[in-house]
């Protein structure tokens, strides 16, 4: 039986991506009696009735799933945040670095915009790079408007499922346009499907892009820590958790305990005192999260 990818679910079909072709799939009973519904995102197996119609018949067993937008199997998510307009934030870069960590999602770091910034804008924003980099991530610097760095993303997006991530107004859409001109989606189109508060279901649809599969939605609309516990906290800044290997306390919190790796690193400078400093607030604000029953 052929194996294909779903990349676009619809009024009760599965568009399932099979060599180039997209095969247009119901699903059959399985779903029904193990209580799967078939998301974007998907291996299936398929049976197919003829060369564009036919029938899923296993969901294969997924490495994650996002709920909001829906979409399983997501291997790399670009944290997308621009230079200026909006002003590039450490805090909110580091929330969603620790949601994408904490799902074990790869992230890697586009700043967009670079052209719209002034010498200074520039070496601040290559001091955060330097940063970021030196903590482990990879960071891209784009400009849609003069098309520059997009070559840099395309490696990584090879054989991938991807999902930009990241707040409205940054370039999200103008990248995909940039990366799919032939699409000629609208340019903040990509934003108003976060929709916040609004009831309808969001559509989500994978499309090429060279060889990888990119969602036109982007993934992490929810910000929040809920699933995320204080031991948890260490291992979504990978600088903290390498660090922390020389801590003298097991399951230290990297606070106020003696001899904590971490607070040396700090100190030393090796860890910018910023991100220490989100380390500590997402932890409080974790432990101050009220019980969920
Ligand atoms: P999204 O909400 O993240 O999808 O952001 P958009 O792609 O809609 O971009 C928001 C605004 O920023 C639009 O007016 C874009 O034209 C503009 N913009 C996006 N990327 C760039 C860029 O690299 N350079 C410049 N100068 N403007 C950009
Ligand atoms: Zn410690």
């Amino acid at each position: 039986m052929p194996e294909g990818k779903i990349v676009k679910a619809l009024s009760g079909f599965y568009y399932v991506l099979y060599n180039d072709d997209l095969i247009q799939c119901r699903g059959r009973g399985v779903f029904r009696k193990n209580k799967i519904t078939p998301l974007v995102g998907d291996e299936v197996v398929f049976q197919a009735e003829n060369d564009q119609e036919g029938y899923i018949l296993e969901v294969k067993e997924r490495k994650n799933e996002l709920v909001r937008p829906p979409i399983a199997n997501v291997d790399l998510a670009i944290l997308v945040f621009s230079a200026v307009e909006p002003e590039f934030s450490t805090v909110l870069l580091d929330r969603f670095l620790v949601l994408v960590e904490f799902n074990q999602i790869e992230p890697i770091i586009c700043i967009t915009k670079m052209d719209l910034t002034n010498d200074e804008e520039q070496k601040k924003i290559s001091e955060y790079a330097a940063h970021y980099q030196a903590a482990g991530y990879e960071v891209i610097m784009t400009s849609s408007e003069t098309e520059t760095g997009i070559e840099l993303l395309h490696p990584h997006l090879e054989d991938k499922i991807s999902v930009f991530a990241g707040q409205s107004g940054v370039g999200k859409s103008s990248l995909l346009n940039v990366l799919r001109p032939d699409l000629e989606l609208k340019t903040n189109d990509i934003s108003t499907h976060l929709g916040r508060g609004k009831h309808t279901t969001r559509h989500v649809e994978l499309i090429k892009v060279g060889n990888g599969l990119l969602a036109d939605t982007p993934g992490f609309s929810s910000l929040d820590f809920t699933d995320i516990e204080a031991e948890d906290l260490t291992s979504c800044f990978p600088e903290i958790l390498r660090a922390s290997e020389i801590c003298k306390f097991r399951g230290c919190l990297h606070l106020s305990e003696p001899k904590c790796g971490v607070k040396q690193a700090v100190e030393s400078g090796e860890i910018p005192t910023y991100r220490y400093d989100h380390y500590v607030d997402f932890l409080q604000e974790i432990k101050d999260r009220k019980p969920r029953y």
